[in-house]
């Protein structure tokens, strides 16, 4: 309960992604906080079951689910219990739900390119957006930190590193965060810290031979398994350090890697005079969300006390660029600029699948990347149909390199 005197208005929220991990850990938090938040919307793609289950427990005003047949049976199901959410389909209905003008809160929780338009949708609208989704900011990062500001949107990194980050920014940059350069609020760098993965202390070799159940079997965190064998690759890091370039607005040379395998500190920023921030917790998704749903109160999150008697140890090394090339290729094609981080995210996304799927090694997904990116032609950023359609091209060559490799 939350205990609060004070109490501000009942927000609206929109979870897209709620039957994914981060969706589910944000009706978590909600559900400790029912005099603070009510769920206006849910969406998810096809899983009916996870979806009729959750619309039973929040009653949301709408569920929107991708597939239309999916939407069907959701609808059949909640008459059948009496329910008077509305079923609502397709990608344009997510858009409706991210941006209709009841809505306060969205949580961007949809795994991979696809979270962009709606994300896109909930920025325009002026929401207070949680950003889970790195991959709108890999693809389309100067066109959605645009739409934030053009929309009056709130934007708050729900990524654990930049949810870290944004704690210990000084807070004239947090209240605008992207506006001015690092330098001119006294920040020299910023630090991302990186688990490892469960494969840290592999060889080559040992890597090349990696399977789809030891790619999903992460060590610290409880993940989808896109941004699980993203973490077991590094790429998530790769990723994390383009997320990293648009939200703070800095440069590639201003975002260095740490492995630290605790996950204890979530992050990093060093200023000029040689202090160095930290934010620390167990690692739980509910902290930063849970942070990014009360900004800038603090609200239970229902996680534990770090015990760092418990910890004992917090390790640090240098990321290994060598059996780890993926953080290598998202480092270049951060450089790059331009259509490359989101031919890099499509490349990725279908090498992931086809490994998850066992159609390609482990060590084929930094192959796969690397042929597309340099198979393609770099343009810069002009529009969102530029990028869909720069997208869509990057998955056709990737799908033909993954081809080649089966
Ligand atoms: P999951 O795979 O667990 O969940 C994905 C969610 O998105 C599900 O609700 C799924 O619905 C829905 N979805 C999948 N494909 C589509 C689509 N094409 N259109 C609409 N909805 C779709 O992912 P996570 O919760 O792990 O991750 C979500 C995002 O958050 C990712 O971008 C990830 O990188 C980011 N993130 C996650 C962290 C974590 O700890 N999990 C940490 C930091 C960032 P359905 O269930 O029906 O398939
Ligand atoms: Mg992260």
């Amino acid at each position: 309960m939350d205990n609060s005197t004070n109490q501000p208005a009942l927000q609206q929220v929109t979870i897209l992604g709620a039957t994914g991990t981060i969706g589910l850990q944000t009706l978590d938090v909600i559900s400790q906080h029912k005099n603070r938040f009510s769920v206006f919307a849910l969406t998810a793609s096809s899983n009916v079951k996870s979806l009729l289950n959750l619309c039973q427990q929040y009653s949301p005003q709408y569920a929107v689910m991708l597939q239309a047949e999916a939407a069907a049976e959701l609808s059949r199901q909640l008459k059948a219990v009496g329910s008077s959410t509305t079923v609502l389909r397709g990608e344009a209905s997510l858009n409706y739900v991210a941006s209709h003008e009841s809505v306060d809160v969205v949580m961007a929780a949809i795994v991979g390119a696809a979270g962009l338009h709606p994300a896109m949708a909930a920025a325009q609208a002026g929401k207070r957006v949680l950003l889970a989704n790195k991959e709108t900011l890999v693809m389309a990062g100067n066109l959605f930190m645009q739409a934030v500001l053009d929309g009056g949107a709130t934007l708050l990194p729900i990524d654990s590193e930049h949810n870290a980050i944004f704690q210990v920014m000084p807070l004239r940059r947090s209240n605008n965060i992207s506006e001015s350069s690092l330098a001119s609020v006294g920040v020299k760098r910023v630090l991302l810290t990186a688990s490892g993965g469960p494969f840290r202390n592999a060889s080559l070799d040992e890597l090349k031979a990696v399977t789809r159940s030891q790619a999903l079997n992460h060590p610290n965190w409880v993940m989808g398994p896109k941004i699980t064998v993203d973490s077991a690759t590094l790429m998530n890091k790769g990723l994390e350090v383009i997320e990293a370039h648009w939200l703070f607005n800095a440069l590639p040379s201003q975002i260095d890697v740490v492995v630290h395998p605790q996950s204890v500190i979530h992050s990093m920023v060093e200023y000029i005079d040689g202090s160095v921030l930290a934010q620390l917790g167990n690692p739980d998704m509910r902290i930063p969300i849970a942070y990014g749903l009360g900004y800038p109160d603090r609200l239970t999150s229902g996680v534990s006390s770090l015990d760092l008697l418990t910890t004992a140890r917090l390790d640090f090394c240098a990321p290994d660029m060598i059996r780890f090339p993926c953080l290598r290729i998202a480092y270049e094609a951060l450089n790059l600029g331009g259509t490359a981080p989101a031919i890099l995210n499509a490349a990725n996304e279908i090498a992931v699948e086809a490994f998850l799927a066992e159609k390609i090694g482990f060590m084929d997904i930094p192959y796969i990347i690397e042929s597309v990116l340099s198979a393609s032609e770099i343009e810069s950023v002009e529009s969102i149909e530029q990028l869909v359609a720069v997208d869509a091209r990057a998955r056709l060559v990737a799908t033909v390199q993954m081809r080649a490799l089966c």
